[in-house]
């Protein structure tokens, strides 16, 4: 079967699959999703959406997180690691927020990713997550996921970026990205992947990568509360 039919049919299998693909990181706004997908590197999305409501409540703005004591703001987050880095991070991010952009988040890419903290996947987090505009997000899941289904064979983000997004409808980018996060976490892990309990074995070129059998798989799959705590 040619590359795009195959991609685009995988895709719609995983959105029947997971249907209510979703970004798991808690948020309302762009500025809150911004601080907290800088928050989520090397940790889970839970830990962080542990942390986030004290922090937002004391900090409900770029200008107030701008002007906050650093200490109090690293032990807010410091549960999330690395919390002197990110504490540095996100109120570098917010004082350029104040000092370029009025204290709004900027929903350009271009401009995203001159903010101190927020690289192309953080751009994209927010893009298409907070402002609708179509995203891929190659975190490590999406990575895996895109070289497994035989989508690319590159390991730099950027030309996975590009490979997969001249495959995938653009306007399934941000989705498909969920999809794809999902899936890793739930089904298709790094080490002993679910292949026997996966929904896209048909199409996928790496079955086999996992176990095959349907109850040695099933017992590999993860519940949407074990994959929350997963990064
Ligand atoms: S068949 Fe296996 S390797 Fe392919 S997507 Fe499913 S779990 Fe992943």
């Amino acid at each position: 079967m040619a590359l795009v039919r195959r991609a685009r049919r995988i895709n719609r299998i995983l959105a029947e699959t997971y249907p209510d693909a979703h970004c798991e990181l808690d948020f309302t706004n762009a500025f809150q999703l911004l601080v907290a997908t800088i928050l989520s590197a090397q940790t889970t999305d839970k830990r962080v959406n542990l942390v986030t409501p004290a922090l937002f409540a004391k900090y409900p703005t770029a200008a107030d997180l701008a002007a906050a004591n650093p200490e109090d703001v690293e032990s807010i987050i410091q549960s999330t690691g690395f919390f002197r880095a990110k504490t540095k991070s996100i109120m570098g991010m917010a004082q350029a927020l104040v000092e370029r952009y009025s204290g709004e988040v900027p929903g350009k890419l271009k401009d995203l990713v001159t903010l101190p903290g927020v690289g192309r996947k953080t751009a994209n987090v927010v893009l298409g997550n907070a402002f609708g505009v179509p995203g891929i997000t190659v975190d490590t899941h999406f990575q895996r996921l895109s070289r497994r289904f035989g989508w690319t064979t590159e390991t730099d983000p950027v030309k996975i970026e590009h490979e997969v997004g001249a495959l995938i409808e653009k306007r399934e980018w941000t989705d498909m990205s969920q999809r794809l996060i999902w899936h890793g976490r739930r089904r298709c892990h790094s080490r002993r992947p679910a292949c026997g309990a996966c929904p896209v074995a048909p199409l996928c070129p790496s079955f086999g990568e996992g176990p095959t059998d349907e109850k040695t798989a099933s017992k590999l799959v993860r519940s949407a509360a074990e994959a929350l705590d997963t990064q």
